[in-house]
């Protein structure tokens, strides 16, 4: 990547003009190659950037009085959250030319803030994924390969931060979607603690397992972001209020406790180079923390668990989506049942089909005490192993990725992705926050990172314990 398409930081007010070029001419460069957005709304973005430059010149002192915290920061957003008046169809035929009369939201507060949103990030549809290829846009491309996958499902939002046509993207994580990209793409990707960041207004695909977090370079853009996008919204009912629970003292020490999950560092699918690179950030962070290592009895079911809950939990929630209400309706149909039937056929793409019939079938009353009792039960004992683990320890330490991006030709081997869902899954069944830092690269350049998760609600320390990490491996 040329030097000269690079970003300055959001605040620095005297390249506020400068990046705004940047970022067009990064997106009119790039974009229709790498396809990171379904939607640019350049004019939006132009009008918005030139009116914040006016305010600061006018501004009397010639600086700005960062009323807005965002002011300059240009945010893309994953195709799964609502922006009125803007087409919003999350990568899925089935939406085809919905536009929301209302913000998800987030994005109210994204603007509210003073950020400028720029488009529309493709992604797998309604989040099902991870290689960002179910999707009506047309595949996403590692900016680093050509040939490599993004990753996904939040594939477009991280390649658009890792190309630099955007500062910031908001994604969606069920399980894994934003830390698995951001590890393909050598980006940072945070999942927050579940019930921390509104859900109204964003797309969902399975209710107890869906977050809303944010993908970028910097930590500290990070955090300015969730310290925005974290307040309580009571048209969520599914949230805590963050702020109210994080009102003491903050609990930010020097001498953490950190819990290296053994087991999984042992296993022969890991790329050597991922192995190594997380051995070697091991090393480091032992010159300054105490290290423990421990396990999670049946990790290697978190996918099983997963999948099961969640193609339930989908099932139910794409079942509004019928052509009476929103976005397509086929065409040739006789009566409101064939109408129905059709409009499903052909607007939901294949994964989604698969889904939407998984978690039918397994709804079956029947299969109540063989499989959901089980990945329920399995689920609680994966909370309480966590609540024990966190005990003990501050953060725990795991892989996020086994290997770099695979090719987009030559799917990641059955193990490999077998075990990426574990790691990225474990997370998101507990509701902890997890983030993946960048962490090396391998012998053809290609980018991976490895993964902290936090204490439940404890995000916020999360975020600064890894922007020292981030300091201590430059
Ligand atoms: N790859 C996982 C899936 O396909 C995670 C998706 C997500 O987090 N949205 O379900």
């Amino acid at each position: 990547m040329k030097k000269e398409n690079e970003l300055f930081k959001y605040n620095d007010f005297n390249n506020l003009l400068n990046n705004l070029s940047t970022v067009l001419e990064n997106i009119s460069e790039y974009n229709e190659k790498f396809n990171a957005f379904c939607r640019v709304y350049k004019d939006e973005t132009i009008s918005s950037i030139n009116t914040l430059y006016e305010e600061i010149k006018s501004n009397l002192n010639n600086s700005f009085d960062n009323k807005y915290s965002l002011s300059g920061m240009i945010i893309g957003i994953k195709d799964l959250f609502c922006y009125k008046g803007h087409i919003t169809q999350a990568a899925s035929k089935i939406l085809e030319n919905f536009i929301p009369d209302y913000n998800a939201t987030v994005v109210d507060m994204l603007l509210s803030a003073g950020g400028t949103i720029i488009g529309h990030q493709n992604c797998d549809e309604f989040g099902m994924g991870s290689s960002n290829n179910n999707t009506i846009y047309g595949i996403t491309h590692n900016f680093f390969d050509y040939k490599k996958t993004t990753g996904g499902s939040s594939g477009g939002s991280a390649l658009a931060v890792q190309s630099n046509m955007c500062h910031i993207s908001l994604g969606t994580d069920t399980g894994g979607s934003i830390r698995q990209p951001a590890s393909y793409c050598g980006i940072i990707g945070f999942r927050p603690s579940y019930g921390v960041i509104s859900r109204y207004g964003v797309i969902a695909h399975a209710s107890s397992f869906d977050t809303v977090g944010i993908l970028g370079k910097e930590i500290s853009d990070i955090i300015d972001v969730f310290n925005v996008i974290s307040n309580y919204d009571v048209k969520d009912s599914s949230m805590v209020d963050y702020k109210k629970i994080n009102n003491k003292p903050s609990d930010i020490s020097s001498n953490y406790k950190l819990c290296i999950l053994n087991d999984l560092f042992d296993l022969s699918i890991l790329q050597t180079e991922v192995k190594d690179g997380i051995k070697n950030v091991i090393n480091i962070l032992s010159n300054s923390f105490d290290i423990f290592k421990d396990n999670i009895e049946n990790i290697e079911l978190c996918s099983s668990v997963y999948f099961t809950l969640t193609t339930i939990e989908a099932s139910s929630n794409l079942s509004r989506y019928t052509g009476v209400k929103y976005g397509y309706r086929a065409n040739d149909y006789s009566n409101f049942d064939e109408m129905i039937i059709k409009t499903r056929t052909e607007g939901f793409g294949h994964e989604v089909k698969k889904r939407i019939l998984l978690g039918n079938y397994l709804l079956e009353t029947n299969f109540e005490n063989k499989y959901i009792d089980k990945a329920l039960n399995l689920r609680e004992k994966f909370k309480k192993r966590f609540d024990e683990l966190f005990k003990k320890y501050d953060f725990v330490i795991l892989p996020i990725t086994s290997t770099t991006a695979f090719s987009i030709n030559e799917p990641l081997k059955d193990d490999n992705s077998f075990w990426d869902d574990n790691f990225s899954m474990l997370a998101a069944l507990v509701g902890y926050p997890a983030i993946s830092i960048p962490c090396g690269v391998d012998d053809s350049k290609m980018p991976f990172g490895f993964q902290i998760i936090g204490n439940k609600y404890k995000d916020k320390k999360l975020l600064e314990f890894a922007d020292r990490i981030i300091k201590l491996l430059k």
